[in-house]
């Protein structure tokens, strides 16, 4: 979840971005707007395929399907009673999420639930757990579920994060945000849920700041990590040690979404010093807009190979390392 874009009752976070953002508007107004506005041209075969799996017609294992298609890393999919992460809510239900996705050009998904990560008790995490599950089952072949727990209730979460793996064939714990519970990283309770995903060969995918970041590399080297966003809270300081930091350490991945990959540039940058293999498309929908993120890479200049890489077969390597 990036709080740049997230929702009101973050206002830690969100005052000091609208700080930052206040600061770019002399910019703004002496250019015309950089970002194409309209969604960008979709692939054909991703239009199909959503449009497909929308009704349940494609069976095919979610790593076998063509490259060329869109795979989103980074999705938080609404409740089912209709909570949402969206400032103002447009896509309440799951079939208005998918709708949504197919006008987008994406295909595939790693979805966990707002259910979850708004959870204050084991039941309500497992419960929407349960949810992503039975959205994965009904939308067979275009999503892959993703586990949330809370480290806070550790016996519950050690449990969940092994059902989830063994019952569901989930792959992915997260995406983990300490700050809407809240935790620190550092606690006891944390070390042991990660234990527990690397274990299963699970991916943790894990929201930080730059100095969480730092511990949970130079902490757990034998886990799989995706870091969403390429800039955390204070962006500007922090992009480049981000980008480099991922770049110094081969378990850990970094998704495009939320912070920074709008700042033409970056994206170049991540590819250039990370390598082409361990960038992944996210987009944080459904706080965010996934358009903008594609535009953003079928804009960049990066070679068509690597566009492929970032938009879908990166990920869809990493699942294969994980066993899917
Ligand atoms: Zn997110």
């Amino acid at each position: 979840m990036s709080l740049f874009h997230g929702l009101p009752s973050h206002t830690r976070r969100l005052g000091r971005r609208t700080f930052v953002f206040l600061g770019g508007l002399g910019l703004l107004r002496k250019q015309p707007s950089a970002a194409p506005l309209s969604v960008p041209p979709a692939l054909p075969v991703s239009r199909r395929a959503g449009s497909q799996a929308a009704h349940g017609g494609l069976q095919s294992p979610i790593v076998n399907r063509q490259s060329s298609m869109i795979f989103d890393a980074h999705l938080h999919c609404p409740s089912a009673k209709g909570d949402v992460w969206q400032w103002h809510k447009v896509t309440p239900t799951f079939e208005a999420f998918v709708a949504y996705l197919d006008r987008t050009g994406v295909g595939r998904g790693i979805i966990n639930s707002v259910r979850c990560q708004e959870a204050k008790t084991p039941a309500e995490f497992i419960a929407g757990n349960r949810e992503v599950a039975r959205y994965v089952e009904k939308y067979k072949g275009r999503f892959l579920g993703a586990c949330v727990v809370n480290p806070l209730f550790i016996d519950e979460s050690l449990r969940e994060i092994e059902e989830c793996r063994k019952q569901f064939g989930f792959v992915w714990v997260g995406e983990l945000c300490n700050y809407t519970v809240p935790y620190e990283y550092t606690i006891k309770n944390f070390e042991l849920l990660v234990e527990q995903v690397t274990r299963l060969n699970m991916v943790l995918d894990v929201h930080t700041e730059q100095e969480e970041m730092a511990y949970i590399i130079e902490k757990f080297p034998k886990a799989t990590i995706v870091f969403p966003h390429f800039g955390d809270d204070r962006e500007y300081a922090n992009i480049f040690k981000r980008i480099d930091l991922v770049a110094r350490h081969p378990n850990c991945y970094l998704d495009t979404s939320g912070y920074g990959h709008d700042r033409v540039g970056m994206l170049e940058y991540a590819v250039k010093t990370i390598g082409p293999d361990r960038v992944l498309f996210g987009s944080d929908f459904s706080i965010n807009d996934p358009s903008t993120v594609i535009a953003r890479i079928q804009n960049s200049f990066l070679s068509e190979e690597e566009k492929k890489k970032v938009l879908a077969s990166n990920l869809m390597a990493l699942l294969k390392r994980v066993g899917v």
